[in-house]
């Protein structure tokens, strides 16, 4: 069998690590349109900010590799640029020369990734290019910004995009000392209360936030290579040394647009829980895929890594034929940093509880994260979206000053998997001695407050 991968990332080398496992006689073709495979974009935040020193580290596995012990051929520089769904053919392009040939394959995994949005401003393309605009979604882009900062001292910066990456990106600036930080966006990631820590966080770093208007556009300005305008859609501008533009992720599935390629609004591709697409062979994964939303009982873009590696792998298993456990969906876990401030979520919101039709009704509690007597002791916050009728969790929400407190949220996000209510959750038996959590952990006292609004 041939089988032909688009994409050198967790997706696309989980796939093909597991057929090649399945069947290591088949012929399995990797092709890659960037220099780097197998890496943690995860880390591109820390690498900018010189906590991580070298790309390498960011790398698990190198083509060398791959094709040593594992005999799977990645093809660098190379890039599909069309797929023949009839003929079962792909079209690749050798970036290095420009030259082009066709492939055949029996199966094919689309595992493109995604792109930077850069739809949702008005930005020239060649000002994408510029030497002081950047984006921090692929290795190129952090070795880009990581050079200039090296380089160049600037006096300000705009990040436009308050999302999981333009927070931690913050801290990247910061540590090459740019005191003058502006973040724009329509909020600080959650959609509670729990943005006033995030908030709160910010002011101590001195970062001016504007949530009330939204960048609509960039420009560079007549005879300055130095400085560039961001314009509001308030009338206000903000000249600033240079851009950070991170307003969100879209499936980088451009070329199958006009395919019979069934994709949602945005692009991502519709797959089943085997990771099949609606066309016969076609299997894709990871962040150019949907993944099916446990509580919304919906396909939904939600672009994580743990997904893209779970994907991968399922879709890998499925065409090697093993007998495989579908892919169990998602519930929108995720955790992030912002400064000193670790911050995490799980399942749906008060607004999504209230679409749904629950009775909903939310939680907050800030408590001490470990012992009131251990050293170092500082608050954490637990929000909770429950039902009031069915008592059920919906969703959770955390703001805590070390990773200690923000991966509670783990539990939580078991809770909800096992469809757990606020009495199951109040009567959990969670650990305790002082170093690690008060001997009522957040998660009970949340819960014990959570249950008096139950009916
Ligand atoms: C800054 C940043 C921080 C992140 N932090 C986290 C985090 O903390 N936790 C988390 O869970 N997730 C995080 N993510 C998301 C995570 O990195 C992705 O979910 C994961 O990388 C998706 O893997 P993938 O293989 O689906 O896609 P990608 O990693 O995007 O890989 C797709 C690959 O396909 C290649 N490709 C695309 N088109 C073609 C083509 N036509 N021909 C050939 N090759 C092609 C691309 O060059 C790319 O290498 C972060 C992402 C970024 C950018």
């Amino acid at each position: 069998m041939k089988v032909i991968i688009i994409g050198g990332n967790p997706a696309g080398l989980s796939a093909a690590s597991a057929i090649k496992k399945g069947h290591p006689d088949w012929d399995i073709n990797v092709y890659e349109k960037g220099e780097y495979i197998s890496y943690g974009s995860c880390g591109i935040p820390y690498y900018v900010a010189d906590e991580v020193k070298s790309l390498d580290k960011l790398m698990t596995l190198t083509p060398e590799i791959l094709e040593k012990k594992r005999h799977i051929p990645v093809h660098l520089f190379h890039e599909v640029t069309k797929v023949d769904f009839k003929n079962k053919s792909v079209k690749v392009k050798d970036l290095k020369d420009n030259s082009e040939f066709d492939k055949n394959y029996d199966y094919l995994v689309i595992a493109v990734g995604g792109k930077s949005n850069t739809i949702k401003i008005e930005i020239a393309d060649e000002l994408l290019d510029h030497p002081r605009v950047f984006r921090a979604h692929t290795l190129v882009h952090a070795e880009k910004l990581k050079t200039f900062l090296n380089s160049t001292e600037i006096k300000n910066v705009v990040i436009i995009g308050s999302g999981y990456i333009g927070l931690e990106m913050l801290e990247a600036y910061e540590a090459y000392g740019v005191k003058d930080i502006t973040l724009i966006g329509p909020r600080l990631n959650f959609r509670s209360q729990s943005q006033e820590f995030v908030q709160k966080e910010l002011d101590k770093h001195q970062i001016k936030v504007i949530l009330t208007a939204r960048a609509k556009k960039i420009e560079k300005i007549p005879d300055s290579d130095s400085q560039l305008r961001v314009l509001l859609d308030d009338g206000s501008e903000l000249i600033t040394d240079a851009v950070q533009l991170s307003i969100g992720v879209l499936p980088a599935t451009d070329m199958f647009q006009n395919s019979d390629l069934e994709m949602l609004p945005n692009g991502a591709i519709v797959i089943d829980e085997y990771c099949r697409t609606n066309i016969d062979n076609v299997y894709s994964a990871g962040d150019c895929a949907t993944s099916h939303h446990n509580i919304l009982k919906k396909n939904v873009y939600i672009p994580l890594a743990p997904t893209a590696n779970k994907q991968g792998r399922i879709a890998g298993e499925h065409i090697a034929g093993k007998t495989v456990d579908p892919f169990q969906g998602v519930i929108g876990t995720a955790i992030f940093k912002v400064f000193d401030l670790y911050c995490a979520k799980t399942g749906i919101t008060e607004a999504e509880a209230r679409d749904l039709g629950c009775q909903v009704a939310t939680t907050m509690i800030t408590n001490n994260e470990i012992a009131h007597y251990y050293p170092n002791v500082q608050k954490m916050s637990i929000l909770l979206v429950f039902d009031t009728e069915s008592h059920l969790l919906l969703g959770a929400e955390i703001t805590a000053p070390s990773p200690l407190g923000a991966k509670k949220i783990d539990v939580l996000a078991t809770a909800l998997a096992a469809k757990m209510t606020i009495d199951d959750l109040q009567k959990l038996d969670l650990s305790y001695a002082p170093p690690f959590a008060p001997v009522w952990d957040p998660i009970l006292i949340a819960a014990n407050i959570a249950r008096k609004k139950l009916k």
